[in-house]
């Protein structure tokens, strides 16, 4: 069987994810239970995901010209994803999120760096990738020009899209009647207001809210032991486009998407906790 082909276009950051055991006050400082540099973003995160889970993934995405670059790039390569949409930019920093995790619940601040230099003119360099792919993934951390260029394209050209509106900023009418489908959170569905059609909404640990004939469905999240969520999101859209890339109906891909990201919740770590297909087809047995 040919495997899906799916592009995730978006960004790529090291997540610098510090451990405590409450979140200081204003002033305050507090001294941490551990430190890790764990490569993320949300692109990255959503395509080691597709990947992992079978799919034959390219990355569109900068890094900067520093040794967080080269870290970043080897992490996509070992996690088998073709890198020939990522190119350096020079003079530039690589994102870098800086996240504190705290009694089961996480803070972030994400420093764009060489994302927001994934604009329209360097996609358009890899309209082929593009061209061949099932399904594109877009989320928020890359500019929203960029966004608005890959769906309008896409649309125009037939090719399906998962849009991943996080984190939170204002949609356009016309990306929102774009984008084959789009997947905010519980807090980030407040601006979208795409037909109920295109919504797939992540509830947490209460599952997803789908529609299906006018009607509004929940697909249930697997009861488990969640240590951190970091990316709990990331892991369900990579699994989600997977699964649509097979062809499946909506709601066993969004099954699917709930299972990779029970597992994924049950580890530390943004991308460490994604599982591989061999891991979700043992849970789901
Ligand atoms: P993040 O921003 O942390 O990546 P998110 O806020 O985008 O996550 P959520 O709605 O919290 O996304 O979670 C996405 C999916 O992950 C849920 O729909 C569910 O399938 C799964 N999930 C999240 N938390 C839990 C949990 N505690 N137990 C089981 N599954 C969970």
């Amino acid at each position: 069987m040919t495997k899906p082909k799916i592009t995730v276009i978006g960004s790529v950051n090291l997540d610098m994810v510090t451990s405590t055991e409450r979140v200081p006050n204003q002033g305050e400082t507090l001294t941490g239970q551990s430190f890790e540099m764990i490569p993320g973003g949300k692109g990255a995160n959503q395509a080691v995901a597709a990947a992992r889970l079978g799919a034959d993934v390219h990355f569109i995405g900068r890094v900067g010209d520093d040794p967080f670059g080269e870290i970043l790039l080897k992490n996509l390569t070992e996690n088998g994803i073709h890198v020939d949409g990522v190119e350096p930019v020079t003079g530039e920093h690589s994102g870098i999120a800086t996240i504190i995790v705290s009694d089961r619940d996480n803070r972030i601040i994400y420093t764009p760096g060489a994302n927001n230099l994934v604009t329209p003119e360097y996609v358009e360099h890899f309209l082929p990738i593009i061209d061949q792919s099932d399904y594109v993934v877009l989320q928020l951390e890359i500019p929203m020009e960029t966004v608005e260029y890959v769906t309008g394209y896409c649309y125009e050209n037939g090719i399906k899209v998962i849009l991943n509106p996080a984190p939170i900023q204002p949609l356009s009418e016309t990306v929102q009647k774009q984008a084959t489908y789009i997947t905010p959170n519980e807090s980030e569905v407040v601006g979208v207001n795409a037909s109920t059609e295109q919504l797939i909404v992540t509830l947490g640990k209460d599952g997803v809210k789908y529609y299906q004939d006018g009607e509004e469905r929940i697909v249930p999240a697997y009861t488990v032991e969640a240590v951190d969520t970091t990316g709990a999101g990331d892991t369900f859209n990579g699994a989600l486009a997977v699964g649509l890339a097979k062809g499946w109906s909506l709601e066993k891909a969004i099954k699917y998407g709930n299972a990779a990201a029970a597992l994924s919740v049950q580890k530390f770590g943004a991308q460490d906790g994604i599982p591989t297909v061999a891991e979700v087809e043992q849970f789901l047995q």
